[in-house]
Parts: structure tokens; C-alpha cells; sequence
């Protein structure tokens, strides 16, 4: 074998680019780096577990097709994977495994070779002599599934984590897994769905969803009760934890050491942990650090905001959930119109499909519209003081630049008054910040210009209109 390393695996990206899209290429097999061969054996480095997990899983056919153009028939990939997330602080260890070469025969359920389950040793359930297994309510929401959870680059490692997680509570490296991302993006769901998805595999497991409000609760109530010894065993006896929304254990020491002995035990027999933030695990304050550090033990993924494509599909799925024939046209305006989260995404949907059998009225375009508009307007429109400024500008037809200048011109003085005027009543700035993105004036300006558009448009008709006239141009704009 004459060619290197480098040429060999280069070639074998051109050939895996050919074949995948440019989004996946870039997640999946730019981060590989190519190491040595030997005979036919390459070995490739990856930077995770899960990474090595996910490559096996997708796309073992297409590496092997790959580098047997390179290495000919009996190529063989080897992975070394640089642990990020190692059990503890020391350099992170190398570990190599080889590629299950033989995997279409293999059934899909024994994908993760044995080095990898050994690792951890995750044997026998855990089991307290003298105590039941649990038989506890999941208080799982059977709605939230995988299924109806539509993938998108928004959430694709978060989704493809939590359905490795689904499969294998416990057996892979993301423990704990911590989901994140702003509200209404789908946290929620996506534990859920875990949850769901693990019951069903596993109908033995223990598997519990809790809010991390309700956890301290319960801690609360059972330090009153003198039962947090209860309170604690019973958490313990957990398969797999769910808890949602673990920023609201910011600044609540007690509960954050209650939680961290009972994460600690989980963790040592390899239960399944998952959590959700809303945000990142760095971004947590008031947490104690040795708890963040555990966060940081298994994988962290978030949760974006929906691009429109996204967004199409998720109001498709649930239109055609509920049996609904919406034009496509229509549902691309919605999707269009709504871009800030899929909970409002929804709940626009939902709005439009009841005010249509309200008021048995067709769902058309010009209904959709009319909705659309209150609905943006009511939650997320927010105006800036640079849009008022265009629009001002626009209408009377002047150059930006001589709005902010220091003219004393008549009419621009009375658009920058109107500018500001405007700022004043349709954003949340001071006077003074007001004051200076309008021309670099102070507040007493400001506060003049608000007077004197009031009284103009009481006393001067023209002007009255002009009031009227950009009103409705920026609130319905
Ligand atoms: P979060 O917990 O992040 O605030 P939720 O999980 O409560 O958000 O999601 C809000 C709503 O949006 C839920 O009804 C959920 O089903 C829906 N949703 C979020 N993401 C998706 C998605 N990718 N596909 C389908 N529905 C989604
Ligand atoms: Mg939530």
C-alpha cells in the first residue's frame, strides 16, 4: 500500500460527500481524523462514544463501501475514541474498538460491541434484599413520542442521543443526559419520549418523569415529615430519572445535596439519568459546582429554534394528526409567520382551527392571515427604535442619515420628533437611550418632542394624520 493515511481517507470522504448532505457530512465525518493503517485495518479517531455509537448505527455500510475502494476487499475500520466525558478529571483515555464488520447479519439490537457495555459493567438491576421492585407510576405522558417528535438540524443530536438513550438506558455514554435549550423548543417532549420509549423496550424498568419543582417539593415535605430517609430510598430505587427543568434548583443548596447523593448512587449503578435545562449547563447559576461537574459526565445536546423547513413538517405531522386537510400554502404562511418556538407554533395552529369551526368557516388564506397577525402581534412582536426610524423615514421620504443629523430643518425635526415620539410609546427605552439613537440628543429633548407631537396633533390636522397614519404602519407592519 503505497498511498498514506491521509490520501487513502481523503479519497474515502469524497465518495461518503457523494452520498450524504452537506449538514450530516459536517456533523458526522469532518470531526474524523484519520490515524494509520495497517494492512487493511485504518484506524480513524472519533470524539466520542456516542459519535462512534452513532457512526455504527447509520452509517456502517457507507464507511465500509468507502474504505474498501481505498483498502480493497477485507478493509477493516478500527475507531479510537478520545473520551471527552470520562468518569473522572485525569487525561481522557484512548480506547479502541473494532468496526463490527459483519453487522448486516448481526441483529439491530446488539449493535454496541462488548468492549463497550464491559466498560462500565453494568450488570444485574439493582436490588435491595428484603424490598419489592417498584411499581410506581411513570407519570409519563404517552403523547410525547419520538414518533410525533419531528427531526430537524435543530435537534438532530438531541433526538438521535435520546433515542440511543431509549435503547440502551444506562448503556451508553450519555448518562447523564442533559438536554437544553430555550422554552417551547421541545425539552419536555423529547424526555418524555425517552421515558416512553424506554418503558416500552424495557417494560420492567423503573422509569420516573419529575419536575424538578415537584422533586423539591417532595424534599420539603419530607424533611417536615421526617421522612427524607424515604424520600431518598425511594429515588434511589429509580431506573431511569427523568427530571425537567433543573435550573429551578438554582440556589437551593439543600436540594442540590439531596439530589446530588441520589445522583451519585444512580450514576454508580448505572442508571439511566436525563435532565432539562433551559440553558446550558455553564450558563447555571446558583449551582454547586461539583454538581455541574457531574452534568458535564455524559452528554450535553440542545435544542434550537425550528428553521422553516422544520416548522412545515411539525404543523404538517400535526394537521395530519388530527386529520385535518389544510393547502399547503397555507401551512407554509403559518410556519412562515411563526418562527420564534414551537409552542407558539402551536398554539397558532390550534387558534386558527378553532376559530374556523367556531365559526364553521373555511380555513383560507385570508383567515389564516387575519390570525396570524393578532397572534404575532400579541406575543412576540417587539418594535426597535431603528425599525420606527425606517418607517418614519419612509413615509416621508428622507434619507436616514438626515433624520439622525443635526438639520433644524422643519420637517425633519418634526420626523425626528415623530421618531422619538414613537420610541417612546411602542418600546420599553429611556428617554435618554431614545434620545441618543435619535441624533445623539438628551432626554429634556425628548420629553419636548413627545409634548409637541401631543399637542400638534390635537391642534394641527395635517400632523394628525401623519400620527394616524404611521400608527398603523408600525403596529401593523
Ligand atoms: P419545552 O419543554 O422545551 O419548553 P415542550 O417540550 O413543552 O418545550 O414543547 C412545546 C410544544 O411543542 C409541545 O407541545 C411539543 O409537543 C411541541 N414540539 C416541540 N418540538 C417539537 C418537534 N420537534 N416536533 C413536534 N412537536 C414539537
Ligand atoms: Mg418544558
Amino acid at each position: 500500500m503505497s498511498k498514506t493515511v491521509g490520501t487513502i481517507w481523503n479519497e474515502a470522504l469524497e465518495f461518503i460527500k457523494d452520498n450524504v448532505d452537506e449538514q450530516c457530512y459536517d456533523t458526522w465525518f469532518s470531526p474524523i481524523k484519520p490515524i494509520k493503517i495497517q494492512g487493511t485495518v485504518l484506524t480513524v479517531q472519533v470524539p466520542s462514544k456516542f459519535f462512534y455509537e452513532y457512526l455504527e448505527e447509520n452509517y456502517i455500510s457507507l464507511l465500509k463501501a468507502a474504505i474498501t475502494k481505498g483498502l480493497g476487499e477485507g478493509a477493516k475500520l478500527v475507531y479510537s475514541i478520545v473520551m471527552e466525558n470520562s468518569y473522572d478529571n485525569s487525561t481522557p483515555p484512548t480506547m479502541k474498538l473494532p468496526s463490527s464488520g459483519r453487522k448486516k447479519h448481526r441483529p439491530q439490537s446488539v449493535n454496541m460491541p462488548v468492549a463497550l457495555t464491559n466498560e462500565k459493567s453494568i450488570k444485574n438491576p439493582f436490588v435491595i434484599p428484603g424490598l419489592q421492585k417498584l411499581n410506581i407510576d411513570s407519570q409519563l405522558n404517552p403523547n410525547y413520542t419520538f414518533d410525533n417528535f419531528i427531526e430537524g438540524d435543530c435537534n438532530r443530536l438531541a433526538r438521535s442521543a435520546g433515542m440511543a438513550v431509549g435503547k440502551s438506558p444506562g448503556g451508553t455514554s450519555f448518562n447523564p443526559l442533559m438536554l437544553y435549550g430555550g422554552v417551547g423548543l421541545g425539552k419536555t417532549h423529547l424526555a418524555h419520549a425517552i421515558g416512553v420509549e424506554i418503558k416500552d423496550n424495557y417494560p420492567e424498568k423503573t422509569v420516573l418523569y419529575v419536575s424538578a419543582e415537584k422533586f423539591t417539593q417532595q424534599f420539603i415535605d419530607s424533611i417536615r415529615n421526617n421522612s427524607k430517609n424515604d424520600f431518598v430510598h425511594f429515588y434511589q430505587m429509580i431506573d431511569v430519572l427523568i427530571i425537567d427543568d433543573v435550573q429551578s434548583f438554582s440556589g437551593k443548596e439543600k436540594t442540590q445535596d439531596v439530589f446530588f447523593e441520589i445522583f451519585n448512587h444512580l450514576h454508580q449503578n448505572g442508571k439511566q439519568i436525563i435532565l432539562t435545562s433551559d440553558r446550558a449547563p455553564v450558563e447555571l447559576q446558583g449551582m454547586e459546582q461539583r454538581l455541574l461537574s457531574r452534568f458535564k459526565w455524559g452528554l450535553s445536546a440542545d435544542l434550537q429554534k425550528p428553521g422553516l423547513e422544520t416548522r412545515v413538517a411539525i404543523l404538517g405531522k400535526k394537521l395530519y394528526n388530527d386529520g385535518i386537510e389544510v393547502d399547503q400554502e397555507i401551512v407554509e404562511f403559518i410556519a412562515y409567520s411563526i418562527n420564534s418556538n414551537v409552542r407558539e407554533l402551536e398554539g397558532a395552529l390550534i387558534s386558527i382551527l378553532a376559530q374556523s369551526s367556531l365559526n364553521k368557516k373555511q380555513i383560507t388564506m385570508e383567515l389564516v392571515k387575519s390570525m396570524v397577525d393578532k397572534f404575532v402581534k400579541s406575543t412576540t412582536r417587539e418594535i426597535s427604535i431603528d425599525f420606527i426610524q425606517k418607517v418614519v423615514c419612509d413615509y416621508f421620504d428622507m434619507p436616514l442619515e438626515l433624520l439622525k443629523s443635526k438639520t433644524r430643518k422643519r420637517e425633519i425635526v418634526q420626523a425626528r420628533q415623530l421618531s422619538m415620539y414613537f420610541s417612546k410609546q411602542l418600546t420599553k427605552n429611556s428617554l435618554a437611550s431614545i434620545g441618543q439613537q435619535c441624533g445623539n440628543k438628551d432626554h429634556a429633548t425628548v420629553l419636548h418632542a413627545c409634548r409637541t407631537v401631543n399637542n400638534l396633533k390635537e391642534t394641527d390636522k395635517r400632523f394628525k394624520t401623519y400620527v394616524e397614519d404611521l400608527q398603523k404602519r408600525l403596529t401593523l407592519a
